[in-house]
Protein backbone atom coordinates (compact mmCIF):
# COMPACT_ATOMS: atom_id res chain seq x y z
CA UNK A 1 0.00 0.00 0.00
CA UNK A 2 1.38 3.25 -1.21
CA UNK A 3 0.24 5.96 1.95
CA UNK A 4 0.52 9.53 0.31
CA UNK A 5 -0.87 11.82 3.05
CA UNK A 6 -3.02 12.40 6.13
CA UNK A 7 -6.82 12.46 4.76
CA UNK A 8 -8.29 12.76 7.96
CA UNK A 9 -7.24 13.72 11.23
CA UNK A 10 -9.22 13.58 14.76
CA UNK A 11 -7.64 15.82 17.18
CA UNK A 12 -9.11 14.87 21.22
CA UNK A 13 -12.58 13.69 19.51
CA UNK A 14 -15.45 14.03 22.61
CA UNK A 15 -19.10 13.11 22.41
CA UNK A 16 -21.32 12.97 25.50
CA UNK A 17 -24.94 12.80 25.94
CA UNK A 18 -26.60 14.28 28.64
CA UNK A 19 -28.52 12.25 30.96
CA UNK A 20 -31.61 13.77 32.07
CA UNK A 21 -33.20 13.29 35.41
CA UNK A 22 -34.53 15.45 38.59
CA UNK A 23 -38.24 16.28 39.46
CA UNK A 24 -39.60 17.22 35.95
CA UNK A 25 -37.21 15.02 34.14
CA UNK A 26 -35.18 18.33 32.39
CA UNK A 27 -32.42 18.64 34.83
CA UNK A 28 -28.79 17.03 32.92
CA UNK A 29 -28.12 14.22 36.17
CA UNK A 30 -25.16 13.11 34.44
CA UNK A 31 -23.17 12.39 30.94
CA UNK A 32 -22.82 9.52 29.20
CA UNK A 33 -18.93 9.82 27.38
CA UNK A 34 -19.89 7.69 24.61
CA UNK A 35 -16.16 9.10 22.85
CA UNK A 36 -13.78 10.62 25.68
CA UNK A 37 -10.83 12.65 23.42
CA UNK A 38 -10.33 10.28 20.99
CA UNK A 39 -7.10 10.93 18.47
CA UNK A 40 -6.10 9.34 15.58
CA UNK A 41 -5.10 10.17 11.66
CA UNK A 42 -6.38 8.55 8.31
CA UNK A 43 -4.20 8.67 5.38
CA UNK A 44 -4.63 8.53 2.30
CA UNK A 45 -6.07 4.87 0.30
CA UNK A 46 -5.53 3.14 3.65
CA UNK A 47 -8.02 1.41 5.09
CA UNK A 48 -7.77 2.37 8.99
CA UNK A 49 -9.70 -0.43 11.33
CA UNK A 50 -11.36 0.52 14.57
CA UNK A 51 -12.19 -2.33 17.34
CA UNK A 52 -13.41 -2.99 20.44
CA UNK A 53 -16.65 -4.45 22.32
CA UNK A 54 -19.75 -3.23 21.68
CA UNK A 55 -20.72 -0.25 23.44
CA UNK A 56 -16.58 1.01 23.65
CA UNK A 57 -17.65 4.17 21.10
CA UNK A 58 -16.59 3.00 17.75
CA UNK A 59 -19.59 3.46 15.92
CA UNK A 60 -20.34 6.93 17.71
CA UNK A 61 -16.73 7.72 16.52
CA UNK A 62 -17.93 7.13 12.77
CA UNK A 63 -21.21 8.62 13.75
CA UNK A 64 -19.49 12.06 14.90
CA UNK A 65 -17.05 12.14 12.19
CA UNK A 66 -19.48 12.48 9.66
CA UNK A 67 -21.48 15.18 12.05
CA UNK A 68 -24.29 12.31 11.98
CA UNK A 69 -23.81 13.20 15.57
CA UNK A 70 -22.87 16.54 16.82
CA UNK A 71 -19.17 16.17 18.46
CA UNK A 72 -19.01 17.80 22.35
CA UNK A 73 -15.45 18.83 21.47
CA UNK A 74 -12.31 18.32 19.34
CA UNK A 75 -11.92 18.98 16.09
CA UNK A 76 -12.06 16.49 12.76
CA UNK A 77 -9.57 17.99 10.12
CA UNK A 78 -10.49 16.68 6.31
CA UNK A 79 -8.06 17.65 3.65
CA UNK A 80 -7.02 20.26 6.43
CA UNK A 81 -10.43 21.71 6.92
CA UNK A 82 -12.00 21.56 10.85
CA UNK A 83 -15.28 19.94 9.77
CA UNK A 84 -16.31 20.22 12.83
CA UNK A 85 -16.55 24.42 12.70
CA UNK A 86 -19.12 23.93 9.42
CA UNK A 87 -22.76 24.78 9.46
CA UNK A 88 -25.11 22.56 8.18
CA UNK A 89 -25.60 23.50 4.60
CA UNK A 90 -21.25 23.48 4.33
CA UNK A 91 -22.03 20.20 6.08
CA UNK A 92 -24.80 18.70 3.46
CA UNK A 93 -22.11 19.81 1.00
CA UNK A 94 -18.87 18.16 2.34
CA UNK A 95 -20.93 15.20 3.05
CA UNK A 96 -20.08 14.31 -1.28
CA UNK A 97 -16.73 13.37 -0.33
CA UNK A 98 -17.42 11.30 3.33
CA UNK A 99 -20.24 8.76 2.98
CA UNK A 100 -21.40 5.78 5.28
CA UNK A 101 -22.03 2.36 4.71
CA UNK A 102 -24.42 0.75 7.64
CA UNK A 103 -23.91 -1.86 9.47
CA UNK A 104 -27.83 -3.53 8.83
CA UNK A 105 -28.41 -4.05 5.09
CA UNK A 106 -32.03 -4.73 5.72
CA UNK A 107 -32.94 -1.79 7.77
CA UNK A 108 -30.97 0.66 6.15
CA UNK A 109 -32.68 0.33 2.76
CA UNK A 110 -36.24 2.32 2.31
CA UNK A 111 -38.34 -0.69 1.43
CA UNK A 112 -40.58 1.59 -0.23
CA UNK A 113 -38.58 2.79 -2.86
CA UNK A 114 -37.04 0.84 -5.99
CA UNK A 115 -33.52 0.14 -5.74
CA UNK A 116 -32.93 2.80 -8.75
CA UNK A 117 -34.01 5.17 -6.34
CA UNK A 118 -32.29 4.54 -3.26
CA UNK A 119 -29.05 4.54 -5.08
CA UNK A 120 -30.01 7.70 -7.35
CA UNK A 121 -31.33 9.25 -3.94
CA UNK A 122 -28.26 10.79 -2.47
CA UNK A 123 -27.60 12.60 -6.05
CA UNK A 124 -30.56 14.32 -5.69
CA UNK A 125 -29.38 15.69 -2.16
CA UNK A 126 -26.41 16.83 -3.62
CA UNK A 127 -28.76 18.76 -6.60
CA UNK A 128 -27.46 17.19 -9.51
CA UNK A 129 -30.74 18.36 -11.73
CA UNK A 130 -29.98 16.55 -14.79
CA UNK A 131 -31.87 13.63 -14.89
CA UNK A 132 -29.91 11.67 -17.54
CA UNK A 133 -26.65 12.58 -15.55
CA UNK A 134 -28.25 11.16 -12.70
CA UNK A 135 -29.44 7.85 -14.65
CA UNK A 136 -26.09 7.54 -16.17
CA UNK A 137 -24.35 7.33 -12.94
CA UNK A 138 -27.01 5.24 -11.35
CA UNK A 139 -26.22 2.72 -14.41
CA UNK A 140 -22.36 2.97 -13.54
CA UNK A 141 -22.35 2.50 -10.08
CA UNK A 142 -24.93 -0.38 -10.49
CA UNK A 143 -22.06 -2.29 -12.73
CA UNK A 144 -19.26 -1.53 -10.54
CA UNK A 145 -21.02 -3.07 -7.20
CA UNK A 146 -22.58 -6.01 -9.81
CA UNK A 147 -25.65 -4.72 -9.82
CA UNK A 148 -27.99 -5.41 -13.34
CA UNK A 149 -29.99 -2.96 -15.16
CA UNK A 150 -32.97 -5.25 -14.65
CA UNK A 151 -32.83 -5.90 -10.74
CA UNK A 152 -32.75 -1.73 -10.50
CA UNK A 153 -36.60 -1.95 -10.84
CA UNK A 154 -37.01 -4.13 -7.57
CA UNK A 155 -37.63 -3.52 -3.86
CA UNK A 156 -35.24 -4.29 -1.43
CA UNK A 157 -36.85 -7.05 0.07
CA UNK A 158 -36.41 -9.17 -3.13
CA UNK A 159 -32.11 -9.47 -2.97
CA UNK A 160 -30.54 -11.49 -0.34
CA UNK A 161 -28.29 -10.10 2.26
CA UNK A 162 -25.09 -9.71 0.59
CA UNK A 163 -26.94 -7.70 -2.54
CA UNK A 164 -28.57 -5.51 -0.38
CA UNK A 165 -25.01 -4.56 0.76
CA UNK A 166 -24.08 -4.16 -2.36
CA UNK A 167 -26.94 -1.62 -3.03
CA UNK A 168 -25.83 0.23 0.07
CA UNK A 169 -22.23 0.68 -1.01
CA UNK A 170 -23.41 1.45 -4.73
CA UNK A 171 -25.03 4.73 -2.74
CA UNK A 172 -22.34 5.32 -0.63
CA UNK A 173 -20.30 5.29 -4.34
CA UNK A 174 -22.51 7.42 -6.44
CA UNK A 175 -21.45 10.75 -4.88
CA UNK A 176 -17.53 9.99 -5.92
CA UNK A 177 -16.59 10.23 -2.03
CA UNK A 178 -12.88 10.21 -1.16
CA UNK A 179 -13.44 8.50 2.65
CA UNK A 180 -15.85 5.54 3.04
CA UNK A 181 -16.81 5.11 6.61
CA UNK A 182 -17.73 1.20 6.55
CA UNK A 183 -20.10 0.90 10.48
CA UNK A 184 -19.62 -2.90 10.96
CA UNK A 185 -20.62 -3.65 6.84
CA UNK A 186 -20.36 -7.44 6.93
CA UNK A 187 -21.45 -8.52 10.27
CA UNK A 188 -25.19 -9.04 9.60
CA UNK A 189 -24.21 -11.40 6.45
CA UNK A 190 -23.61 -14.95 6.48
CA UNK A 191 -19.52 -16.05 6.40
CA UNK A 192 -19.74 -16.69 2.83
CA UNK A 193 -21.11 -14.00 1.59
CA UNK A 194 -18.51 -11.63 4.46
CA UNK A 195 -15.52 -12.15 1.97
CA UNK A 196 -17.79 -11.26 -1.57
CA UNK A 197 -18.79 -7.71 0.13
CA UNK A 198 -15.06 -7.26 1.47
CA UNK A 199 -13.51 -8.28 -2.04
CA UNK A 200 -15.78 -5.91 -3.66
CA UNK A 201 -15.23 -3.08 -1.47
CA UNK A 202 -11.16 -3.78 -1.79
CA UNK A 203 -11.65 -4.00 -5.68
CA UNK A 204 -13.51 -0.57 -5.19
CA UNK A 205 -10.87 0.59 -3.56
CA UNK A 206 -7.61 0.10 -5.48
CA UNK A 207 -9.82 1.24 -8.67
CA UNK A 208 -11.13 4.93 -7.11
CA UNK A 209 -8.44 4.96 -4.66
CA UNK A 210 -10.81 5.59 -1.67
CA UNK A 211 -9.71 5.19 1.99
CA UNK A 212 -12.06 3.21 4.53
CA UNK A 213 -12.37 4.04 8.60
CA UNK A 214 -13.63 -0.13 8.94
CA UNK A 215 -15.63 -0.47 12.38
CA UNK A 216 -16.00 -3.51 13.55
CA UNK A 217 -15.68 -6.06 16.26
CA UNK A 218 -14.81 -9.17 14.11
CA UNK A 219 -11.18 -9.02 14.82
CA UNK A 220 -10.25 -12.01 12.02
CA UNK A 221 -12.12 -9.31 9.74
CA UNK A 222 -10.27 -6.10 10.64
CA UNK A 223 -6.98 -8.12 10.41
CA UNK A 224 -7.49 -9.47 6.80
CA UNK A 225 -8.91 -5.84 5.67
CA UNK A 226 -7.12 -3.31 7.57
CA UNK A 227 -3.77 -1.85 7.04
CA UNK A 228 -3.67 -0.33 10.47
CA UNK A 229 -5.76 -0.64 13.76
CA UNK A 230 -7.01 1.50 16.32
CA UNK A 231 -8.47 -0.45 19.69
CA UNK A 232 -10.88 1.52 21.94
CA UNK A 233 -11.89 0.27 25.21
CA UNK A 234 -14.87 2.50 27.15
CA UNK A 235 -14.43 5.50 24.66
CA UNK A 236 -10.92 6.12 24.66
CA UNK A 237 -8.37 4.90 21.94
CA UNK A 238 -6.27 2.74 23.84
CA UNK A 239 -3.64 1.64 21.25
CA UNK A 240 -2.69 2.29 17.06
CA UNK A 241 -0.36 0.06 15.04
CA UNK A 242 0.24 -1.43 11.44
CA UNK A 243 -2.20 -4.51 11.27
CA UNK A 244 0.96 -7.00 11.47
CA UNK A 245 2.42 -5.54 14.67
CA UNK A 246 -0.74 -5.29 16.34
CA UNK A 247 -1.99 -8.87 15.82
CA UNK A 248 2.13 -9.93 16.68
CA UNK A 249 2.65 -7.99 19.47
CA UNK A 250 -0.20 -5.77 20.69
CA UNK A 251 0.97 -3.86 23.93
CA UNK A 252 -2.24 -2.77 25.81
CA UNK A 253 -3.20 -5.18 28.01
CA UNK A 254 -7.02 -4.86 26.85
CA UNK A 255 -5.73 -5.15 22.88
CA UNK A 256 -4.02 -8.50 24.03
CA UNK A 257 -6.68 -9.75 25.71
CA UNK A 258 -8.63 -9.28 23.10
CA UNK A 259 -5.97 -10.69 20.61
CA UNK A 260 -5.36 -13.54 22.81
CA UNK A 261 -8.90 -15.21 21.30
CA UNK A 262 -7.83 -15.60 17.89
CA UNK A 263 -6.68 -18.55 17.01
CA UNK A 264 -2.69 -19.07 16.57
CA UNK A 265 -1.22 -18.50 13.22
CA UNK A 266 0.74 -21.79 13.77
CA UNK A 267 -0.57 -25.34 14.03
CA UNK A 268 1.81 -25.92 16.69
CA UNK A 269 1.52 -22.99 18.54
CA UNK A 270 -0.96 -22.65 21.90
CA UNK A 271 -1.88 -19.65 22.71
CA UNK A 272 -2.70 -18.82 26.01
CA UNK A 273 -6.35 -17.28 26.10
CA UNK A 274 -6.70 -14.12 28.54
CA UNK A 275 -10.09 -13.70 30.52
CA UNK A 276 -10.54 -10.43 31.43
CA UNK A 277 -12.42 -10.41 34.75
CA UNK A 278 -15.31 -7.94 35.61
CA UNK A 279 -17.68 -5.89 33.02
CA UNK A 280 -16.98 -3.03 31.05
CA UNK A 281 -17.65 0.24 33.04
CA UNK A 282 -20.37 2.25 32.58
CA UNK A 283 -19.55 5.26 30.34
CA UNK A 284 -21.34 7.40 32.61
CA UNK A 285 -19.24 6.67 35.32
CA UNK A 286 -15.76 5.62 34.04
CA UNK A 287 -13.33 4.59 37.20
CA UNK A 288 -10.40 7.02 37.54
CA UNK A 289 -7.12 6.79 36.68
CA UNK A 290 -6.84 4.31 33.26
CA UNK A 291 -10.55 3.26 32.72
CA UNK A 292 -9.22 -0.29 32.25
CA UNK A 293 -7.60 -0.90 34.96
CA UNK A 294 -10.41 -2.80 37.30
CA UNK A 295 -9.96 -5.26 34.84
CA UNK A 296 -6.21 -5.33 33.73
CA UNK A 297 -4.10 -7.92 34.97
CA UNK A 298 -1.23 -5.68 35.04
CA UNK A 299 -2.32 -2.79 37.11
CA UNK A 300 -0.45 -0.71 39.15
CA UNK A 301 -0.63 1.37 42.23
CA UNK A 302 -0.75 4.81 40.01
CA UNK A 303 -2.93 2.98 37.39
CA UNK A 304 -6.21 3.69 39.85
CA UNK A 305 -5.26 8.01 40.14
CA UNK A 306 -3.45 8.16 37.04
CA UNK A 307 -4.98 8.67 34.01
CA UNK A 308 -2.58 7.46 31.18
CA UNK A 309 -2.55 8.99 27.35
CA UNK A 310 -1.97 7.87 23.53
CA UNK A 311 1.44 8.12 22.70
CA UNK A 312 4.01 6.73 20.67
CA UNK A 313 6.22 3.58 21.18
CA UNK A 314 7.47 3.11 18.15
CA UNK A 315 7.56 4.59 14.73
CA UNK A 316 2.98 3.99 14.02
CA UNK A 317 2.92 2.60 16.90
CA UNK A 318 0.90 4.45 19.67
CA UNK A 319 -0.31 3.05 23.17
CA UNK A 320 -2.28 4.53 26.22
CA UNK A 321 -0.66 2.56 29.21
CA UNK A 322 1.73 3.40 32.02
CA UNK A 323 3.53 0.46 31.52
CA UNK A 324 5.58 1.79 28.42
CA UNK A 325 5.63 5.64 29.64
CA UNK A 326 6.73 4.71 33.07
CA UNK A 327 9.60 7.60 33.10
CA UNK A 328 7.62 10.29 31.63
CA UNK A 329 4.63 9.72 33.65
CA UNK A 330 6.73 9.63 36.77
CA UNK A 331 8.51 12.89 35.67
CA UNK A 332 5.39 14.68 34.83
CA UNK A 333 3.08 13.05 37.77
CA UNK A 334 0.81 12.53 34.78
CA UNK A 335 -2.52 13.77 34.42
CA UNK A 336 -4.57 13.40 38.19
CA UNK A 337 -8.06 12.42 38.48
FE1 LIG B 1 -3.28 -1.77 32.86
FE2 LIG B 1 -2.16 0.25 34.12
FE3 LIG B 1 -1.73 -0.08 31.54
FE4 LIG B 1 -4.12 0.69 32.44
S1 LIG B 1 -2.22 1.84 32.57
S2 LIG B 1 -3.72 -0.83 30.89
S3 LIG B 1 -4.28 -0.45 34.32
S4 LIG B 1 -1.09 -1.44 33.19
Amino acid sequence: MEIKESLLRVENLKKYFPVKGGILGRKEIKQIKAIDGVSFDVQQGETFGIVGESGCGKSTTGRTILRLLEPTEGKIFFQGKNIAELNKSEMRKLRKDIQIIFQDPFASLNPRMKVREIIEEPLINFEVTDRSEREKRVLEVADQVGLTKAQLSRFPHAFSGGQRQRIGIARALISKPKLIIADEPVSALDVSIQSQVLNLMRDLQKEFGLTYIFISHDLSVVKHFCDRIGVMYLGKMVEIAGKNRLYEKPLHPYAEALLSALPSSHPLQKKQRIILSGDVPSPSNPPNGCTFHPRCFKCMDMCKTVNPTLQPVSDQHSVSCHLYHLGQEQSAAGELI
